[in-house]
C-alpha cells in the first residue's frame, strides 16, 4: 500500500511537470511566433494543433515553389495555392492535384490534359485522386483542407495541359 502510494506520488508529480512543461513551450511558441512576424515568408507553416498549413504557389513561369512537402500524419492538411504571376487562368492556369500512391502521373496527366470541361481533372478519377484545388489565374487563391493520407511519399502536380513536366513534386507524410 505504501508503494502504491508512493507510485501515485510519483505520477502525479510527473503529470504537474509535464503540465507545466507543455504551458511554458506554448508561451515560447507563442511569443516566437510574434517576434518573427516581420521575417516571415509566405512558404514557412503555421503552427496550429493538428493542422499542417501548406503554402505553395504557382508563377507565370510554370513553376510551383516547392518541391517537396512535409506534413504529419493524423493531421488536417490546409493548402493554400496561390497563382503569384499576371497570366489568365486560360493561358497559365494552376492547379495543385495529390494523387493517390498508386496512380501514375504521367498517366494521369495526359487524361487530365484532355478534361477541360472538368477543370483538368478527368471525370471518373476520383480513386487517383486525394485532393486538388480549382484551376486559378494570376492573382488568384484557392484553399483546401483534406485529411493527411497514411504515411508515404505522393505525388503532387499541376494538371494543366503542359504544366506537370514542371510543375510536380513530392507531398511526404511522416
Ligand atoms: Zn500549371
Amino acid at each position: 500500500m505504501k508503494l502504491f502510494n508512493k507510485a501515485l506520488t510519483l505520477v502525479f508529480t510527473a503529470a504537474l511537470i509535464s503540465c507545466g512543461g507543455k504551458e511554458e513551450k506554448k508561451k515560447d511558441g507563442f511569443q516566437y511566433d510574434e517576434r518573427s512576424k516581420d521575417t516571415e515568408t509566405a512558404t514557412q507553416p503555421k503552427k496550429e494543433d493538428g493542422v499542417s498549413e501548406v503554402i505553395i504557389t504557382g508563377d507565370d513561369l510554370m513553376k510551383f515553389n516547392l518541391k517537396e512537402i512535409k506534413v504529419k500524419a493524423g493531421d488536417k492538411v490546409r493548402l493554400t495555392l496561390k497563382h503569384i504571376g499576371k497570366l489568365d487562368k486560360n493561358v497559365m492556369g494552376h492547379n495543385f492535384v495529390l494523387l493517390a500512391q498508386d496512380t501514375d502521373l504521367i498517366d494521369f496527366a495526359t487524361k487530365a490534359a484532355t478534361a477541360k470541361k472538368t477543370d483538368f481533372i478527368p471525370e471518373g478519377s476520383e480513386n487517383d485522386v486525394i485532393a486538388h484545388t480549382k484551376i486559378i489565374g494570376g492573382g488568384e487563391t484557392d484553399v483546401i483542407e483534406f485529411e493527411a493520407p497514411e504515411k508515404g511519399t505522393y505525388q503532387f502536380l499541376c494538371s494543366f495541359p503542359g504544366h506537370y513536366a514542371m510543375m510536380q513534386g513530392k507531398f511526404i507524410v511522416e
